[in-house]
């Protein structure tokens, strides 16, 4: 452990490294917030590119967390490069030339230290002649090659020290991690401009960097440690401010009121009584904890957990009643306008045989809102429209900044009693690590009458015999899915792709048949009709993008046909899946890929993990172990929860830390108190 000293900026658990460039003395947060093009080198298209990965600000780029770091490689004379290993050399530059060979541009520059030179190799970098003049520093990481030693990563001047240890980002097939790297560096002077809302105290207690060195150690790293050290720093940042909203809102709740909504009523026996099945075992715990909630005027915090097609709309619907026939409205809210589309056409013919009037919130809907009993749209709209304030009862759906969403739908001393629901696995003593006070139901099991889903892996050149299955199928008249390879380029080309697919599935396998086709670019109202023909039955196979992959509800269609499931992660490929296997019919998931040999490994272990099981919990296991510990942070769990620092799992301590320090923030005691309200404003912002 090291002795907390003082630096310029105050206390803080480690002493930045000599070669970082001093802080500005004051930071303006607000050049932060500045669209990517002020950095060199990003223009209209590269800016459109990055947004793609969610950059659009100087910020942003910033806070894109490596997900690993190459490791670091010997460090060598040249002398010492025997074989093809890799490794790191440093030297003078002694002459440098350029030459054609074919179609490669090569750049050679003979390399001298002290125990000798070599020829180092760069390809089709042809401006780079000009930086390695005569007497130029460089610090090379790469490979010998015969007489040569080709560069893999380079930096140049007497301080380049970074080549050998270099951060790898989250990137697109248009922008190359390399790329991002280049990009972060040019944003990286901004980091002066992160205000530190730790008070030294604090930060010297929990041995933490400034907010500012946390970010250089992450995208310029020096040594895991140091890495680490400023990675633990962002990641008590996220989960600080994660747990302040919760505390806050627990504190708001204490005296916050939500109406009495006393026992379940005769609209809720006719709900009960329109619905074709009973409730599951599950399903009525789960409702009996909601009805004991519901009865009390403190409001409800629930989380409703269970995974895919186990049937907790129904659940959720049975809430939002409980509000209607009390004289409330109920609102369900949504991650997103297509799954706030389809959440609608679950429930809205129920809603229609109960004589209760549903309205769905769109940005290009908003009619009948008025005097809709329930009220389906995204977290946003429903935001927006704070004119419903005869709120009982909120669904929130696959939200997991619980408390943020709990503040913002408060008013006024009234809160609506809220359940969050959630298909997410996370472990009960996680959640109540995470959320503290927040009641959990948990429906562990699907409906007895499901038949788990077959699920088959068939190489591309026989996939002809998925088709003959399928169409087996919808001559027995089940329908059926059929979704189209992953295009990241936009999603422009992912929808026509998708039309020339249907296009062709007419005229070749499913010819007599009637194809849709589902994807991001259809008008919501003919997304919403193309939805309604295929539950009405007027079509026989939807043709979709993953848009599909959440909500969609038909228990008919058993059958789906993933194309290229090789492209598809592991989460993805369960989250698709769901959409079979949600009636009492037998259902087939059936994996189309390219040959087993002719993939990498972890899509060959995430294909044979989808036939081996189809437990949404197992397989989250399993997708952590397959991308490794190095990618914890690129999991669904801490993506859920908009953690790009913190994993849930391995920063448990963090957690607890910050789950203290909240609750004496939010109490008015313990050290940030006179930050209290400035992270409240931030945290609701
Ligand atoms: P989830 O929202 O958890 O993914 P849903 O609530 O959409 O699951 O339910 C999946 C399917 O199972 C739906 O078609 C629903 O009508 C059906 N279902 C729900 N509960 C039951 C039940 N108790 N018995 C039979 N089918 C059910
Ligand atoms: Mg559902």
């Amino acid at each position: 452990m090291e002795t907390p000293i003082r630096t310029a900026a105050g206390f803080s658990g480690v002493a930045p490294p000599e070669h970082w460039p001093p802080s500005r003395s004051t930071p303006r947060p607000e050049r932060l917030e500045r669209a990517l093009d002020v950095l060199p080198g990003v223009g209209v298209t590269v800016a459109q590119r990055l947004a793609k990965l969610g950059l659009g600000s100087v910020g942003d780029l910033l806070r894109h967390a490596p997900f690993r770091y190459e490791p670091a490689a010997p460090e060598l004379e040249i002398a010492e490069l025997f074989g093809e290993e890799e490794a790191a050399i440093s030297g003078v530059v002694r002459s440098v030339r350029k030459r054609r060979a074919r179609r490669l541009t090569i750049v050679t520059a003979r390399v001298e230290d002290e125990s000798g030179h070599i020829d180092a190799v760069w390809f089709n970098q042809e401006w780079l002649a000009d930086k390695l003049q005569p007497g130029t520093h460089v610090r090379l990481r790469g490979q010998r090659r015969r007489d040569d030693f080709v560069v893999k990563s380079y930096d140049l001047g007497e301080t380049a020290q970074t080549a050998d240890f270099a951060p790898v980002y989250p990137a697109s097939e248009d922008v190359t991690t390399k790329r991002l790297r280049a990009f972060v560096e040019s944003a990286l002077p901004y980091a002066d401009d992160v205000r530190d809302l730790l008070p030294a105290v604090l930060r010297a207690r929990l041995e933490l960097p400034i907010a500012r060195d946390a970010l250089v150690a992450i995208h310029r790293p020096l040594s895991e440690q140091d890495t680490e050290r400023g990675r633990r720093r962002l990641a008590f940042d996220e989960l600080l401010e994660l747990q302040l909203a919760l505390a806050l809102a627990r504190r708001d709740r204490e005296d916050a009121k939500a109406p009495e909504l006393g026992a379940p009523g005769e609209l809720i026996e006719r709900y009960r009584g329109a619905l074709p099945f009973a409730f599951t075992e599950h399903q009525e715990r789960a409702i009996a904890e909601l009805d004991h909630d519901l009865k009390r005027s403190t409001p409800m915090q629930r989380l409703l957990q269970g995974d895919v097609g186990s049937g907790k709309t129904v659940v959720a619907l049975y809430a939002l009643l409980r509000a209607v026939e009390h004289g409330y409205r109920g609102a369900l809210m949504a991650p997103t306008e297509t799954l706030a589309e389809q959440h609608f056409l679950t429930i809205d013919p129920i809603c229609v045989a109960l004589g209760v009037r549903a309205a769905l919130l769109t940005s290009h809907a908003k009619a009948g809102v008025g005097d809709a009993q329930i009220v389906v749209g995204t977290h946003a709209l429903i935001q927006e429209g704070a004119e419903l304030d005869d709120l009982g009862v909120a669904v929130v759906d696959e939200q997991h900044r619980f408390g943020v969403e709990q503040r913002k739908a408060l008013s006024e001393g009234r809160s609506p009693h809220v359940l969050h629901m959630t298909a997410t696995p996370i472990p009960r003593t996680l959640a109540l690590t995470l959320y503290g006070d927040l009641s959990v139901s948990e429906i562990a099991k699907p409906p007895a009458n499901r038949k788990p889903i077959v699920t088959r892996w068939i190489p591309q050149e026989r996939s002809s015999e998925a088709y003959t299955r399928l169409r087996r199928l919808l001559e027995e008249g089940r329908q059926a899915y059929v979704v189209c390879p992953v295009i990241e380029e936009s999603e422009t080309r992912q929808a026509k792709a998708a039309e020339v697919e249907a296009e062709r599935l007419r005229h070749g396998e499913l010819r007599g048949f009637r194809v849709g086709c589902l994807h991001g670019r259809l008008k919501p109202a003919d997304r919403r009709s193309l939805m309604a023909q295929f539950k009405a039955r007027e079509l026989d196979v939807l043709v979709a993008t993953t848009v599909i992959e959440v909500g969609v509800d038909v228990p008919n269609a058993t059958v789906m046909i993933v194309q290229e499931a090789d492209r598809f992660g592991l989460a993805q490929l369960h989250q698709l899946r769901g959409r079979v296997g949600r009636g009492g019919e037998q259902s087939y998931c059936l994996l189309v890929s390219r040959a087993k040999d002719e993939l990498t490994d972890s899509a060959r272990a995430r294909l044979e993990a989808m036939v081996a099981s189809t437990d949404g919990f197992e397989l989250a296991e399993r997708d952590l172990e397959i991308r490794g510990e190095g990618e914890l942070l690129g999991t669904r769990q801490s993506g859920a929860f908009g953690l790009r620092f913190a994993s849930l799992r391995g920063d448990r301590d963090l957690l607890e830390l910050a789950r203290r320090e909240a609750e004496a923030l939010a109490g008015g005691e313990g050290l940030l108190q006179d930050e209290v309200a400035r992270r409240a404003t931030l945290v609701a912002a």
